[in-house]
């Protein structure tokens, strides 16, 4: 009778007598019941050599360490356990892969496509990532301390507990994808929140770490945001500080949102003045007020500047209004500072 041989998206048990595991690829047994190890890897290299395809391939716990494997198509390929230490997989296809556990210790994998794969406590460490793409691939607890991250793509990237320790060239723009050529988002995989504030907070540290303080102000930035959106999810009234700091300062993080806010609340103000008719001129000679001098009071308001040469009208109204705007413009003023010095001074 000619032995049952698991084929290529094929999935049959091991055909060791007990055993429930899946049997390997070109294989009839798992990778612990196979009885003859080196030809069997023989055998796949031959395979992987000739066709350059192992696409949905179960290979689970197979010991492949110093191969070549270059530009291979490794599609929906089940690696998880297995030991690839030291190989070459530049270049090859390893999108949707199951990579879980998988050693990758010192691998090459230059231009590899990991779009997609699964590298739940893969252990990466010191492996060659230049211009690979793991976007959307998930690296929970993976660790890849060491490793150089040299322009490896890592949009939505789902970063909970991975160890970043002494990873080389990892900066923003990994996390960056750029649509239609102009615009460009930069983030994690933000699909649990609390994991994606984590994934933010170690990216901050690791970016204060190595002086990007640009980076950390991003990240930061982004920690705060899955924050804000925690609490608003709980139902917790704090988030309603935290969304209106977010809003006129970027979390202390933006200064240009704080000139912008500014400039909006000296118009919305100018406005109101004019609305109720709240303020007179105190000289005699000038013409009828018109909206720009509503404007000029509003912003010698805002500044807490108080020429006196326009001044509110006597009645409560009118002194509320301008006595509220003043207090909003010393605030806004020293909110603009603290961001200024906390965005460009080295913390
Ligand atoms: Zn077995």
């Amino acid at each position: 009778m000619k032995k049952k041989v698991s084929l290529v998206g094929e999935e049959l048990e091991c055909s060791h007598p007990g055993c429930r595991k899946k049997a390997v690829s070109l294989g009839d047994h798992c990778w612990e019941h196979i009885p003859d190890k080196v030809k069997y890897i023989e055998v796949l290299k031959q395979h992987l050599e000739s066709k350059k395809t192992g696409e949905g391939f179960i290979l689970q716990k197979i010991v492949l360490r110093d191969s070549d494997l270059l530009q291979l198509n490794f599609k929906n390929v089940d690696l998880s356990q297995a030991d690839l230490t030291n190989s070459n997989l530049s270049y090859s296809d390893l999108s949707n892969a199951n990579l879980i556990g998988t050693c990758l210790e010192n691998t090459d994998l230059t231009g590899a496509t990991l779009k997609s794969s699964d590298l739940t406590r893969a252990n990466m460490r010191s492996s060659r990532l230049w211009h690979a793409d793991l976007s959307c691939a998930n690296a929970s607890e993976a660790d890849m301390s060491g490793s150089d991250l040299w322009k490896c793509q890592m949009f939505c990237t789902r970063l909970w507990h991975t160890k970043l320790r002494n990873v080389k060239s990892l900066t923003k723009q990994n996390f960056t994808k750029i649509f239609y050529r102009i615009l460009s988002r930069s983030k994690v995989d933000e699909r649990g929140l609390l994991a994606a504030e984590e994934s933010y907070l170690s990216l901050k540290q690791y970016f204060m770490e190595n002086g990007r303080y640009r980076e950390a102000s991003w990240a930061s930035f982004k920690e705060k945001t899955m924050e804000q959106l925690i609490l608003k999810k709980g139902k917790n009234p704090a988030y309603i500080p935290m969304a209106v700091m977010g809003l006129l300062s970027g979390y202390g993080e933006k200064p240009n949102r704080v000139i912008t806010s500014s400039v909006v609340i000296v118009a919305i103000y100018s406005l109101l003045y004019r609305l109720f008719n709240a303020a007179v001129i105190e000289l005699p000679s000038s013409p009828r007020s018109g909206i720009w001098d509503y404007v000029y009071y509003s912003i010698v308001t805002f500044t807490t500047l108080g020429y006196g040469d326009i001044v509110p009208k006597a009645d409560i109204a009118s002194r509320l209004l301008a006595g509220s705007e003043a207090f909003i413009g010393a605030f806004m003023i020293g909110l603009f500072v603290f961001t200024l010095s906390r965005k460009y001074s080295a913390r």
